[in-house]
């Protein structure tokens, strides 16, 4: 199984539940509180390391418990974390949630996550990847950093793959060099215009991403699946059915499994359908880091819940 080098975000997850959203200049009493390790970046590598694939995080924390933490964390799932490096300026990434009943909102601190440079990313690559070796990355450190380091990654022959979350336009010349672009319908709205709920609209959505020559192209789509476009048809993937507790991380157990199972040597529609139990199981547990599953915990989830492909006419 191919190298995977993630550059991306870490986060420690402040979260706690109330019975609603407070006013302006309220204060509410709140219950079950959780300190969670996070950040896209972290949770999509150990993803990648449960299915198996040896996985290196490239990232920033601050000196700082919490950075800490998120590192034992990812050593914990099996990710390298030798190229972490320690801000000595800016705390850790801090994600605040507040969770009530129908709705749950964040706001992100990016802290220690926006000193990673290019040069730091350069070097790290320089002196662990080798052609044919995974690039993965979202959009929560720096933006140009981010983009100069997906160019770089291609230019030495990478496998460079994007999650563009949170949803932000992604230049042209950048998504041309992308070759498997992941994105949930936010994302897909926001980076073509198109609403991914409407079928033809899912079809221009993604035929357009192609047309910018992003090699391949998932649209994720909660619990409604995901699709992608193969010889001009659109292939939908359905969801599994399961009693979700908690969808945080969905996207990056779907991510982590689409791209190990691609990449080593599935058809794409096949690696959705892995993909897609990898996102279901996530979904019935709490948390970011805990709810990625195995490579071994989807095949039996798979053998217990069958298979489904479904073909666009
Ligand atoms: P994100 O978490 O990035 O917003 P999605 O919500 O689209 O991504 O979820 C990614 C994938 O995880 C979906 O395509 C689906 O396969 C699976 N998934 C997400 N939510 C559910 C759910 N409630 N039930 C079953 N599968 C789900």
């Amino acid at each position: 199984m191919a190298k995977v080098i993630v550059f991306g975000s870490l986060n420690m997850e402040l979260s706690m539940e109330c019975d609603r959203i407070p006013h302006a200049s309220e204060s509410l009493m709140g219950r079950d509180f959780i300190t969670n390790p996070g950040g896209r970046g972290g949770n999509q590598a150990i993803a990648a390391a449960r299915m198996g694939a040896e996985t290196h995080m490239v990232g920033t924390v601050g000196p700082d418990n919490f950075g800490r933490k998120i590192i034992t964390s990812l050593v914990r799932y099996g990710v390298a974390t030798e190229n972490i490096a320690f801000s000595t300026h800016r705390s850790t990434g801090v994600t605040m949630r507040v969770r009530s009943d129908n709705d749950q909102r964040s706001i992100v601190y990016p802290g220690a996550n926006a000193r990673t440079d290019i040069a730091y990313v350069r070097a790290t690559l320089m002196g662990i990847a080798a052609p044919g070796d995974v690039f993965l990355t979202q959009l929560e450190c720096d933006f140009d950093t981010t983009m100069q380091a997906i160019l770089f990654a291609k230019e030495k022959g990478l496998y460079t793959v994007l999650n563009p979350t949170p949803a932000m336009e992604v230049p042209s010349e950048v998504l041309a060099k992308v070759d498997l672009l992941v994105l949930n319908a936010i994302e897909c709205q926001r980076l073509t215009g198109y609403d991914p709920a409407d079928p033809t609209n899912l079809k221009l959505a993604l035929a357009s991403l192609l047309e910018l020559g992003v090699g391949k192209v998932v649209v994720t789509l909660g619990n409604k699946g995901s699709a992608t476009l193969i010889d001009g048809k659109v292939v939908t993937v359905p969801a599994y059915y399961v009693d979700a507790v908690d969808t945080t991380g969905a996207g990056d157990a779907y991510l982590g499994a689409l791209m190990t199972q691609y990449v080593d040597g599935k058809t794409l529609v096949d690696a959705m359908q892995i993909a897609s139990a990898a996102g279901a199981l996530a979904t019935l547990k709490v948390g970011s880091h805990q709810s990625m599953p195995s490579f071994d915990d989807i095949l039996d989830f798979m053998s217990d819940n069958g298979e489904l492909v479904e073909r666009d006419e």
